[in-house]
């Protein structure tokens, strides 16, 4: 299955494969689901960087263990073994903020 890319970009979760925690939030494109098959790493759309590869500048790059679709295949979830940190502050995980 791929996922439905009609009405625009579709959100992929990223969570460690082994762990299970979750490591952030992006979104895809055809181009970057596309990529992201063929090379067997993580590749996103942003709105400032276009088409980019997680970790290409970082190092931090994601292997990709399992790729699931949701069920009305309008998000998309990665199991990956990462490189190092997801986020870009350091942190492990994006999701470090807690609520007041
Ligand atoms: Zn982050």
């Amino acid at each position: 299955m791929t996922p439905d890319f009609s009405k625009g970009l579709v959100p992929a979760v990223v969570q460690n494969a082994e762990t299970g925690m979750v490591l952030m939030l992006a979104y895809m494109d055809e181009e970057a689901w596309s990529k992201t098959n063929e090379t067997g790493r993580a590749w996103f759309l942003s709105r400032e960087r276009g088409l980019w590869e997680k970790g290409a500048t970082s190092g931090n790059t994601m292997e990709v263990v399992e790729v699931r679709l949701d069920c009305d295949l309008d998000a998309v979830l990665l199991r990956v073994r990462p490189a190092g940190p997801a986020c870009h502050t350091g942190a492990e995980s994006c999701f470090f903020n807690e609520t007041d």
